[in-house]
């Protein structure tokens, strides 16, 4: 490096260190943090961060560390308010749980015995729905990827929905199901200008979902009773959702006059926010990373929640199909993060502090490879030992793994930590578990807390477990492929 470089580096981290304490505060976003009250957590003098009256760091000390922890009370609570009639209607909506967002069968199996379906995306979640006693009317098949035998399964188990994700699947549910001598419900997934397009659903823009509908219909194969629209950008707004619900409803009215279809089944999708959980925003993000500006904390009441997300589908479908004097659709939702997401929590310690010129790294025994949406989303963390110890220091916390890109907060204020402290990541019940790798480090634990009582759900994986399919010298006998296939 030159020396002129030298200095223009010298001179920019001077900047960036001046600045920084005068930024910090100039800049402070108004909020920075969730109270722990907004989860059910309290604080009990000498025992920390407790939930139901269990203090989290003795979860730590008897199951190990890291650990995700799904506390049933809260799941509960979702799926009661999913389920509930909105006040003032004849009927609510019929839920289907996204698979792919918390795939943990102790979850499931919650879920499944309060009523809701299963929202499933390949041939293994099939299997696994089916392997947990989900009746095939509670199940809906999404997903650009669906293998030949599963699709047969599903046909000839008469499932709830079989949406294809693009016209070029039809062809297929019309061989298998004439093979079968059946004739599947089937829905087409679209696409609308506010949510995810590319490989995802037929557009309705430009005619292409209205000409699948009418190459749909002609099959005899096929009976052709729903629509599925899943937004995929997240929704936060009533407005968000408005928006997308009132495309979907004109498509609705193209295919009773174009066609004369009238949908037995609308299916929503789902996008439903995590209250306590948002996308950091670019400038938010280099703000931390340079100034160790707080990135600002979401805030959960501002946020549409799942009672009036309910309610406003009803409300929508509903008055539209008033207005046409058609009798309404069925409504179903595929809740994912707004099911599960505030509903489990990640414990880790703090394995290792490590000092630098202008920060202090804390180094804990999770990262992303236990949380990778930490990486782009707000999530709340807590000191569980002392939580509310004044913030009064700034720490770069990243995880185990041997890369750079294992940073879970840039710059966060946090109180004093020592090495051993439980640190509690929240609302880790929507992808953390399905995005977790096992980049040099295995599994941790899974436990539930069910009214003050600790059960398993997953084990936490061993070394043995790592290397259980492996052999060594390749001398296996059989080929065998993977099941997807
Ligand atoms: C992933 C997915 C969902 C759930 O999405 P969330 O954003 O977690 O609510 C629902 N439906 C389909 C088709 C999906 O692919």
């Amino acid at each position: 490096m030159s020396l002129k470089n030298r200095l223009v580096g010298t001179a920019k981290r001077q900047m960036k260190q001046t600045l920084r304490p005068v930024l910090q505060r100039a800049m402070a976003p108004k909020r920075t943090e969730i109270p722990a009250s907004y989860w059910g957590l309290e604080q009990r003098p000498g025992q920390g961060l407790c939930l139901e009256g269990v203090p989290l760091k003795a979860l730590v000390e008897r199951w190990g560390s890291p650990l995700h922890v799904v506390h049933m009370a809260a799941l509960r609570r979702n799926v009661e308010r999913f389920l509930a009639v909105p006040q003032g209607r004849a009927g609510g909506c019929e839920v289907f749980y996204s698979y792919k967002t918390n795939p943990i069968p102790g979850v499931l199996s919650v879920l499944h015995g309060m009523g809701v379906g299963a929202e499933i995306i390949s041939a293994y979640e099939l299997w696994l729905a089916l392997k947990l006693g989900v009746a095939p009317e509670r199940i809906v098949y999404n997903g650009p990827v669906k293998s030949e035998a599963s699709v047969r399964e599903a046909i000839s188990r008469g499932i709830q929905l079989l949406a294809a994700n693009h016209a070029e699947e039809l062809g297929t549910f019309a061989r298998i199901a004439a093979e079968l001598g059946k004739r599947p419900r089937v829905a087409l997934r679209v696409s609308t200008d506010s949510g995810w397009a590319a490989q995802f659903g037929t557009p309705i823009a430009g005619g292409a979902a209205l000409r699948a509908y009418a190459q749909a219909r002609a099959s005899s194969h096929l009976d052709v009773v729903g629509l599925h629209a899943h937004r995929g950008a997240t929704i936060r707004t009533e407005g968000e959702f408005t928006g997308f619900v009132e495309a979907v409803l004109a498509f609705t009215d193209t295919l009773h006059q174009e066609l004369g279809l009238d949908l037995e089944v609308l299916d929503l999708g789902g996008s439903l926010c995590t209250p306590s959980v948002e996308h950091i925003a670019e400038r938010d993000w280099r703000l931390n990373l340079t100034f160790f500006r707080d990135v600002p904390a979401p805030d959960p009441d501002g946020a549409l929640g799942i009672s009036r997300y309910v309610a406003l589908a009803v409300e929508l479908v509903e008055s539209h199909y008033a207005r046409r004097g058609r009798q309404r659709p069925r409504i179903f939702l595929e809740p994912g993060r707004a099911m599960t997401g505030d509903t489990q929590l990640l414990l880790g310690r703090v394995h290792t502090l490590k000092q630098g010129d202008d920060r202090t790294w804390a180094v804990l025994d999770a990262g992303v490879n236990h949380a990778e949406c930490v990486r782009n989303e707000y999530h709340q963390l807590f000191h569980v030992d002392r939580p509310d110890a004044p913030a009064s220091r700034v720490y770069t916390v990243v995880g185990p793994i041997c890369t750079p890109g294992d940073t879970l907060y840039h710059a966060k204020r946090l109180p004093e930590l020592t090495e051993g402290d439980t640190l509690a990541i929240m609302d880790a019940g929507a992808y953390f578990v399905p995005f977790a790798t096992s980049f040099s480090y295995p599994q941790p634990a899974i436990i539930a807390l069910d009214d003050g009582k600790e059960r398993l759900l997953r084990r936490a994986e061993t070394f043995e477990d790592q290397i259980a399919l492996d052999t060594v010298t390749g001398a296996a006998a059989t080929p065998s492929k993977t099941e997807a296939a």
